[in-house]
């Protein structure tokens, strides 16, 4: 037997997903078990999922161990997985059962491989045929070695389902049969891409070399919205498929478009899997498993696709690899980009980080050598980058509660004129961010937490952004009592579409708002609906940043530049810039050049200065030597802590305790900050208290956030979280 496997009887760890702090002892189960196969282990009275982590441990009572109930019809977890799951874990400092939980959620793991009827051509022929026959039995010729179900045979052939029926009785059509999770279709990477232009191809060329080298390696693939990317890295993917390998293309969630995987179907020949919150059930079960036994190519998915049990992973594309929402801020605190980079490592795979406004982690790493680097400089095509200017607010012309100036207005106008789209870019959501009382000046809250309530007209409701409680909007201020006082203060993306619908009556205008759709699908119907033409102005908050085709559009807007700059965000300059290259990016895509321009009060900042001149290398070079300066990430490291509890002296008690004995932070030269009120003080009735430690780079930061953070008991409703390299702040 392999060294690998146990057999009946040994005594084995098991992982399971239940919060322990360790592996739990069991026997093999009858015919053994392999090292890494997921099985139903007993604890207590119940059945649970678990993973065979390796030889026991041996630390109970040998009496007491139960066996091992059954082993699931699943490929074993491998090495690489099972060592990618502890370096995870070690990393964002999470217990390994709560890692694991991050890769076994698919539904159902633990069923019996589920079957389905399905119909193929039998041996003898019907004694008598009919016109209805005949189809069923050309369809199944067709077919060949294809099985069909009773729905889709009797569909294709055109006949009711006992026309099928009544053949199988006569023996001319067999019914088997055969398990539901079928395999993904063959992709085919010779299909051929599109004709590579210059530095595409050298770019395509460095990729694939990479993939062939079949050891671990990342590159920085950049270059402006329209040149190319896609392309280039889908030829990777293709050589990664002919070396037999799995590859992985990760998304944020709302890129996940339709346009997406047909251009992805147009390279290939077939479709590949799917991994995001708009995936079935059933059809995640499958994705899981096919997945493991290398039955499925390619996977396109949203971050967790990270965790899937590849056979033989041998790409990672981060595709807008500067997205936060590769961040994952509930439950496991990880970046699915960092991840990527990681698991690579460990299992001697390729990274591509593709975007065209790097994070200035990516961006540094590929300046200190161990990124490789690849640009691509031009647009495809005719295209050309949007002439960029700002509009100076303050010498512009506008009543209160109006936020179009009337040069922007100009611009709209010109290409209402001529038949093009402009797309007005505003990221808050809902109505108005305020509602405020005329009479006694209070502003509504959350009763859960301490942020103000958005107005959402078209929910007719105020919402909160923290916990998404919501309620009606009062009629009577909640405070005075005054009737008929309460007014919106501030724009939301619908306000604005009011506003703008008033000044162009005869536009057709859309406002594209994540909460304003049932679905996350039917917003994906509607951004392609709108890409096609649908509309004449677009007002979008930042989703529309992400990585759409509007080829009809020609004009971005964008109402207020200036909010990202305030706040003291280490990374808000970062985001303006990279928000404001990419909704610039959006304007003329195809052959129409287009033009940006932004609405602000400070036309003189540094940040705006640097996005007019398009000096993307000096932005980053000044923001990368004030962030050097200030030993914050990516030259430092930064660790966040969030306590909460019902309780506010409780928490302030634990931060001031955490701040006060903080020697086994001092001993790697790091420093506690804090604690304050996290930025959101209260969420859904917790009090909530932020610690922020900063260390030197290169220093083992996680063992000694361990020992200190060990130090505390979490009395009561006490809860700590630890944010390793944490994405906002303050
Ligand atoms: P990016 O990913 O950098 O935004 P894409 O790969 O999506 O760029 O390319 C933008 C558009 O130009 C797409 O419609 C793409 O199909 C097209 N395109 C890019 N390169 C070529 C090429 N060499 N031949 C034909 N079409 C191309
Ligand atoms: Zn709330």
């Amino acid at each position: 037997m392999s060294p690998g496997f146990f057999k009946e009887d040994d005594l084995i760890a098991v992982l399971t997903t239940q919060p322990f702090a360790s592996t739990l002892d069991y026997r093999a189960p009858e015919g053994g078990c392999h090292l890494g196969a997921f099985v139903e282990v007993p604890l207590g009275p119940r059945k649970v999922l678990g993973v065979v982590w390796g030889p026991g441990v041996g630390d109970f009572d040998p009496a007491k161990i139960r066996a091992v109930i059954r082993v699931l019809d699943a490929a074993p977890m491998r090495d690489e997985l099972r060592s990618f799951l502890e370096r995870a874990g070690d990393y964002t400092l999470t217990p390994l059962s709560a890692m694991l939980r991050l890769c076994t959620r698919a539904p159902g793991l633990g069923d019996p491989p589920s079957m389905r009827k399905v119909y193929r051509l039998g041996l003898s022929e019907p004694g008598r045929m009919t016109d209805a026959r005949t189809r069923v039995l050309d369809v199944l010729r067709d077919m060949g070695r294809l099985s069909l179900t009773l729905g889709e045979l009797a569909e294709t052939a055109g006949v009711t389902p006992s026309v099928v029926k009544g053949l199988v009785k006569l023996g001319a059509v067999t019914e088997e049969e055969s398990p539901r999770d079928t395999a993904f279709p063959r992709l085919d990477p010779d299909l051929g891409g599109k004709e590579l232009t210059g530095d595409q191809a050298a770019g395509a060329e460095a990729l694939m070399a990479g993939v062939r080298s079949g050891d671990y390696g990342t590159t920085l693939l950049r270059g402006v919205t329209g040149s190319g990317k896609t392309e280039v890295y889908l030829e990777a993917v293709a050589e990664c498929l002919r070396r037999g390998r799995q590859a992985l293309v990760l998304l944020p969630e709302i890129a996940l478009s339709a346009e997406f995987l047909t251009r992805v179907e147009a390279r290939f020949g077939a479709r590949p899997a799917e991994w995001h919150s708009g995936v079935t059930v059933t059809e995640r079960r499958r994705v899981w498993k096919m997945v493991g036994e290398g039955r499925a190519q390619l996977v396109v998915g949203a971050r967790s696709a990270l965790f899937l049990p590849f056979q033989q992973l041998g790409l990672v594309v981060v595709d807008e690899e500067h997205d936060t929402s590769y961040k994952q801020e509930e439950g496991v605190l990880y970046n699915a980009r960092d991840m990527a980079v990681l698991r690579a490592a460990i299992c001697g795979a390729r990274v591509v980080l593709a975007s065209a406004t790097p994070s200035l982690e990516s961006w540094a790493n590929a300046e200190a050598g161990k990124y490789d680097r690849i640009e691509l400089t031009s647009r495809f095509g005719v295209a050309v980058m949007p002439k960029m200017r700002t509009i100076d607010m303050r010498a512009e012309d506008l009543p209160r509660d109006r936020w179009v100036s009337p040069s922007l207005a100009r611009s709209v106008t010109q290409r209402l004129e001529k038949g093009e789209q402009s797309l007005l870019f505003l990221n808050r959501r809902g109505y108005a961010p305020v509602t405020i009382c005329r009479a006694c000046g209070h502003q509504i809250g959350c009763d859960h937490c301490d942020a103000r309530m958005v107005e959402h007209r078209f929910l007719k409701r105020l919402v909160c952004h923290q916990c998404g409680e919501s309620k009606p909007v009062p009629d009577i201020c909640p405070s005075c009592e005054a009737e008929d006082k309460l007014a919106a203060v501030g724009p939301g993306v619908e306000r604005l579409g009011e506003e703008v619908t008033g000044l162009f009556p005869e536009a057709r205008v859309a406002v594209l708002s994540s909460d304003m759709y049932g679905s996350a699908r039917a917003l994906k119907a509607e951004i392609e609906n709108i890409a096609q033409g649908a509309a004449d102005i677009i007002i979008g908050t930042q989703l529309v940043a992400k990585g759409h085709n509007f080829p009809l559009l020609t004009l971005v807007g964008v109402i207020d530049a200036d909010l990202g700059l305030q706040g003291s965000d280490l990374r808000a300059a970062e985001r303006t810039f990279q928000l404001m290259r990419q909704v610039a990016g959006r304007a003329g895509r195809a052959e129409k050049p287009g033009e940006a321009v932004m609405q602000t009060y400070q036309p003189e900042h540094p940040v705006i200065r640097s996005i007019l001149a398009g000096d993307e290398e000096g932005f980053w070079r000044a923001e990368a030597a004030e962030r050097r300066a200030a030993g914050v990430p990516p030259y430092g490291r930064m660790a966040g802590i969030i306590l909460s509890s019902t309780d506010v002296q409780e928490v302030f008690d634990l931060g001031n305790a955490m701040a006060r004995q903080d020697g086994a932070l001092r001993k790697i030269g790091a420093q506690v900050f804090g604690p304050a009120p996290a930025p959101i003080a209260r969420v859904r009735g917790r009090h909530r208290v932020r610690l922020l430690v900063k260390a030197p780079k290169g220093v083992a930061l996680q063992a000694a956030l361990a020992e200190w953070a060990g130090q505390f008991r979490l009395r009561g409703q006490l809860r700590l979280a630890i944010d390793i390299d944490p994405q906002s702040f303050y």
